[in-house]
């Protein structure tokens, strides 16, 4: 990450993350490696140039396409909730989007397997990750209800978009004592849950109210 673009200047400098990160512990964000991830990874090179200033505000931007980056504060929650129980090895994200929730977690699980349905976001995503040298991420363009069974199963699975009841393939792709993490829910209706996978029981938490774009079925190409 020597890019001198990626360290950022006036908006995007340090002491513009410092801030955000600040925010995000007021907010309840206790992990410190979730925190030092959110500051080191510039999330300006995600989002279009015009909307680069507004980069370290605390909140979803548009990415094209009708979706949005995730708020930092739901990147960190989720990223603090699949990590709580200790390293995890092999995960599985589903919406990709533009990568920076990726870029995330990508310094702190072992290996990622990626998917997004919108061809053009993956591509772009795939450039951003290169350019910042992360290399344990693999990507696929694909419908994510489905999961990705050949690399099954994940000690954990970190979902960025909301269906209206929680598809039966993630469940089954967990590993014991794996966990899942997903908004669930219509518009207005979402809440992020927990499910770990226990002696061949899944347990159910809900972690609170918040707001996904929809998880759409089949895929967009180009
Ligand atoms: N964490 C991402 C969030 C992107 S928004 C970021 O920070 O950029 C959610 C993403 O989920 C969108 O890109 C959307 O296209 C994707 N998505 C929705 N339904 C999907 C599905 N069934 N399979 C894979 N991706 C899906």
């Amino acid at each position: 990450m020597n890019d001198p673009r990626f360290a950022g200047i006036g908006m995007t400098s340090a002491r513009t993350r410092d801030r955000l990160v600040q925010r995000l512990r007021e907010q309840g964000i206790r992990s410190a490696e979730v925190l030092e991830r959110i500051r080191t990874v510039p999330r300006h090179i995600f989002v279009d140039e015009a909307l680069a200033s507004r980069a370290y505000e605390d909140t979803a931007l548009p990415i094209g396409f009708g979706q949005t980056i995730s708020q930092p504060y739901i990147v960190a929650r989720m990223s603090e909730a699949l990590l709580q129980s200790g390293p995890l090895h092999n995960v599985l994200e589903i919406g990709t989007g533009c990568g920076y929730q990726t870029a995330v977690l990508s310094g702190l699980v072992t290996r990622i397997y990626s998917i997004e349905r919108i061809e053009a976001l993956l591509q772009r995503a795939k450039l951003r990750l290169k350019e910042l040298s992360v290399k344990n991420v693999r990507f696929r363009h694909g419908d994510g209800m489905e999961g990705w069974k050949s690399h099954a199963p994940y000690d954990g699975i970190l979902v960025a978009a909301a269906p209206l009841s929680v598809p039966e393939a993630l469940l089954t792709q967990l590993a014991e004592n794996g966990r899942l993490i997903m908004p669930v829910g219509g518009e207005g209706g979402q809440e992020l849950m927990r499910f770990t996978r226990r002696d061949q029981k899944i347990e159910k938490t809900s972690l609170g109210p918040v707001s996904f774009v929809p998880l759409q079925p089949g895929v967009v190409a180009g």
